[in-house]
């Protein structure tokens, strides 16, 4: 531990090695290997997007160099071997996150993807003027827009739930706000900004009591905690590969068998169809349904390795060591003369946003980019919240489990040099 960092009294101890080699974790990650402006990289923006094991890589090149064919519609060997391995990783991703049947489980390009195709598809169906749909004030913009935009064309009006001051959400009123007319429970997990985990299994009981469809966005908790969605109960769920440590440009959409069944097509096209006339065509039941075209191929198999990878080493086990981390950083950081860290929720996952007096987050990212460290900087995505705390910007350290507290070290030695850098 640096000297500079010791405001500090003793800080909390990380977890064993025993419980948990981060040393052998690290060597399945080339990139952690490598240096930016002749430093060691220290990677801290997995909120953004998650660095990718060699067996993910492995997985997509193997693919293209030696399975490479369509899916689906082959009598070919290859397209065979492509197709099985494919519909194998909608079987793992139904046991990762606990789903009744892999039919449950739609590959989209990502979580956004997830949200607009239910914002399409639901407000087609279920929503009408004088609906409302209830969202949170710490919602990813991804899980506003879409809301929106559909509130604009049916006349349903947007309700929000507001936060407390410790990055919380308001539970007394959630429970006025949810009324017979809300439609649509639409709701983050965990807070890509502030790291908060909200309870949404408590929350989407009351819900269900409105008869109220819940879709949870799942893009910030999946890789960091063991989720399981019939314990849950939410009706829908979007995740995203490429924060599971898999590639990008492919996501999940699950969704409970029958409201799945309900929902029209979202795109059309190719694969989704069982006939088509002129005159009238008819679709296949999901998931297919809404799986129009050439899918990622690709990208859902380095999925299934990224799943593999992340089963074999526990995602109760990577809880423990994030929240171990977790504790140190919040610690290490409190310790530092001028910082002030944004959402201090009681359950929190890896993630912690935070402002230096009189530096502009901006700076703190550039200054710690030349001591090899990346950060996030700017509103996250989230400018609602932001607005709502009265704060144009932070800036965002977020953890995976490849983390060491020496990196946190480094990043607390460097944090209590900006100022100085900055000349105050
Ligand atoms: N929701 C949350 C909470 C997120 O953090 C993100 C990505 N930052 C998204 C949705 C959107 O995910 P993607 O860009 O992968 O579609």
């Amino acid at each position: 531990m640096s000297a500079l960092a010791k405001p500090l009294s003793t800080p909390p101890s990380p977890a064993p090695q025993s419980e948990w080699n981060v040393e052998a974790v690290r060597v399945d990650f080339p990139i952690l290997s490598t240096r930016v402006y002749n430093r060691p990289l220290i990677y801290f923006d997995n909120a953004a997007t998650t660095q990718k094991p060699l067996v993910v890589v492995d997985a997509i090149s193997n693919y293209y160099l030696y399975g490479n064919a369509n899916i689906h519609r082959g009598v070919h060997y290859l397209s065979e071997k492509a197709t099985d391995a494919f519909e194998t990783v909608r079987h793992q991703v139904q046991t990762f996150i606990g789903a009744r049947s892999a039919n449950e489980i739609v590959f989209v390009r990502g979580a956004t993807e997830g949200l607009n195709l239910l914002a399409a598809t639901l407000g087609r169906t279920r929503v009408k003027s004088g609906d409302e749909i209830l969202i949170s004030i710490m919602e990813h913009h991804s899980n506003i827009v879409p809301w929106q935009l559909l509130c604009e064309q049916t006349g349903a009006r947007l309700v929000v739930i507001p936060m407390h001051a410790n990055g919380e959400l308001d539970q007394a009123a959630f429970e006025k706000l949810l009324t017979p007319r809300t439609r649509i429970l639409a709701l983050t997990h965990v807070s890509n900004s502030i790291g908060s985990i909200n309870p949404v299994k408590h929350m989407i009981q009351l819900a269900h009591r409105q008869n109220t469809v819940v879709i949870l966005d799942a893009a910030q908790s999946v890789a960091h905690m063991p989720i399981d969605v019939q314990d849950l109960d939410c009706d829908f769920m979007v995740l995203s590969g490429h924060k599971l440590y898999g590639p990008t440009g492919i996501g999940m959409l699950y969704g409970k068998g029958s409201l799945l069944d309900s929902l029209p097509p979202y795109q059309s096209g190719g694969d989704m169809i069982s006939s088509v006339r002129i005159e009238k065509s008819t679709f296949h039941k999901a998931p297919q349904k809404f799986e129009a075209g050439t899918p990622h191929i690709a990208g859902v198999l380095g999925l299934g390795a990224a799943l593999d990878y992340l089963t074999r080493l526990g995602m109760a086990a990577i809880a423990t060591y994030e929240n171990s981390l977790l504790a140190y950083a919040t610690q290490v950081l409190t310790g530092i003369p001028h910082l002030r860290i944004i959402g201090q929720a009681r359950e929190k996952s890896g993630i912690i946003s935070f402002t230096i007096d009189d530096v502009h987050p901006h700076d703190i990212g550039t200054i710690l980019d030349r001591s090899g460290i990346a950060i996030r900087a700017g509103h996250h995505c989230t400018m609602p919240l932001w607005e709502s705390l009265g704060i144009v910007a932070t800036a965002r350290v977020s953890l995976g489990l490849y983390n060491t507290p020496g990196e946190i070290d480094h990043l607390a030695e460097t944090l209590n040099g900006v100022r100085k850098v900055m000349g105050l």
